[in-house]
Parts: C-alpha cells; sequence; structure tokens
C-alpha cells in the first residue's frame, strides 16, 4: 500500500537530501513544493513585479493564471526538475537572490491557493514524498507520515553555504546565515498557512546527524 510522506521544517535543514533518497527506495514521487515558491518568485524577478524596494503583488496576483510550474523527471539526476514556462529553471532557483524574495511571495495568499491546488493534484495518487512548510498542516493533513525536521540556524546556514559555493556562487556565510533567519522568521509569521509542526508530525533534529542515520531512523518510521 502506497502512502503519503509530508516532511516540513525550516530552510535548510536536509529535507529535499532525505525526501528524494526516501521517494527513490520506495518508488515513490518526489515533490520538492519550494521549487515550486522559487519558481513564481524568478518570474517575479524576470518581470520586474520584485526588487529591493519593491513588490509588485497585485500584478503578480493578476498574472498568476499564465504561471505555469511543472516538473519533469531527470534520469541523470535521479529527480524531478522544475519547469516554469516551459523552460527548465532547476538551477536559476537556487540562487541566495531569489531565496532572497521568496518569502515575501510566499506569504501571498493567491499564491499559497494555485500552488497548494496543484499539489495537492499530484498528490492524488498516493505514493508521493513532498517537502516544504505547510505539508502536513494545509496541503494533505492526512498524510500517513509526517516528518518536522530541525537543526540549529548555524548548521544550517553552513550546509547552504556549502551548496552554494559548490555550484561557483559568490557568497558569504554571514549573508547565507541571514537569509536562513530572515526565512525562518518570515515563514513562521506570515498569516496564511505559517510553518508550524502538525500535531502528529515527528520532530527529527539531525544538528548532530549523518544523513545515513537520519536516513535509517525514518526508513523506520517508514515501515512502521
Ligand atoms: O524549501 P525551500 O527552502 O526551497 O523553500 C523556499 C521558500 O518557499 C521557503 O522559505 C518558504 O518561504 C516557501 N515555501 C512555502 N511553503 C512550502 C514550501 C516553501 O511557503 N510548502
Amino acid at each position: 500500500n502506497k502512502i503519503t510522506i509530508a516532511i516540513d521544517g525550516f530552510s535548510s535543514t536536509g529535507k529535499s537530501t532525505i525526501a528524494k533518497q526516501l521517494a527513490n527506495q520506495l518508488g515513490y514521487v518526489y515533490v520538492d513544493s519550494g521549487a515550486m515558491y522559487r519558481a513564481v518568485t524568478l518570474y517575479a524577478m524576470q518581470n520586474n513585479l520584485i526588487g529591493d524596494a519593491y513588490f509588485k503583488e497585485e500584478t503578480l496576483i493578476e498574472q498568476l493564471p499564465t504561471i505555469d510550474i511543472s516538473f519533469a523527471f531527470n534520469k541523470t539526476l535521479g529527480f524531478a526538475e522544475v519547469f516554469l514556462n516551459g523552460v527548465n529553471v532547476e538551477k536559476d532557483i537556487r540562487t541566495l537572490e531569489v531565496s532572497g524574495f521568496v518569502s515575501q511571495v510566499a506569504a501571498v495568499p493567491e499564491v499559497r491557493k494555485q500552488l497548494v491546488d496543484q499539489q495537492r493534484k499530484i498528490g492524488e495518487n498516493k505514493g508521493v514524498v513532498m517537502d516544504g512548510r505547510d505539508i502536513g498542516t494545509v496541503v494533505f493533513p492526512n498524510a500517513d507520515l509526517k516528518l518536522f525536521m530541525t537543526a540549529s540556524a548555524e548548521t544550517r546556514a553552513e550546509r547552504r553555504y556549502n551548496e552554494l559555493i559548490e555550484r561557483g556562487d559568490e557568497v558569504d556565510y554571514q549573508a547565507v546565515l541571514k537569509n536562513v533567519q530572515e526565512r525562518d522568521y518570515m515563514d513562521s509569521n506570515r498569516k496564511d498557512s505559517p510553518l508550524i509542526k502538525a500535531k502528529d508530525a515527528i520532530e527529527i533534529d539531525n544538528s548532530n546527524m549523518t544523513i545515513d542515520e537520519q536516513f535509517k531512523v525514518i526508513s523506520n518510521l517508514v515501515t512502521k
């Protein structure tokens, strides 16, 4: 029997690493809901709807019906890449610049509604691992297994910093830490679907856990 697995938590808690590994082992579909919010944010940036001193929220809302987000599985990578209006934006959505604007875009109720509807459709046929901020609380409140991942802000910033450096981005650690802390704050304090642990979610603090250790713990929960 295939199940639905919801993985929520703060930024850079390693949700996607675990979710991908779990989906591959179980033969499930992995959905990175954060990538969808990032793709809408990239759209807003490309169309000058958001910048350091402005956010044309109303215009973004008007244009939402024209923003198409889709996924296509990449065999080599072993996961589904995200497309914005038919263009592969998997790499473009991971910059620190997109990370700097995404929580503002994700706070817009109309944006959330459109993406949550799409996420529910993708999850209609069980056998899904979805990660994000509101998967266990809003998207799939009846998920069979809910995990809530946490780690210290410094641990998370260090992980994100290493990822960005690895892809060749020029960033400094303090800026990454600041972004992680700002997103924690904004994601936890927005009015619509704030980041909170679902009552029935199992919390995993992975500050001092390797990926293998986390994977063992989580695999045991799945087979229970
Ligand atoms: O998971 P990731 O860090 O890529 O998510 C980027 C941002 O998208 C989060 O900081 C949050 O603002 C937003 N998000 C959300 N709800 C989700 C997934 C992501 O609001 N389910």
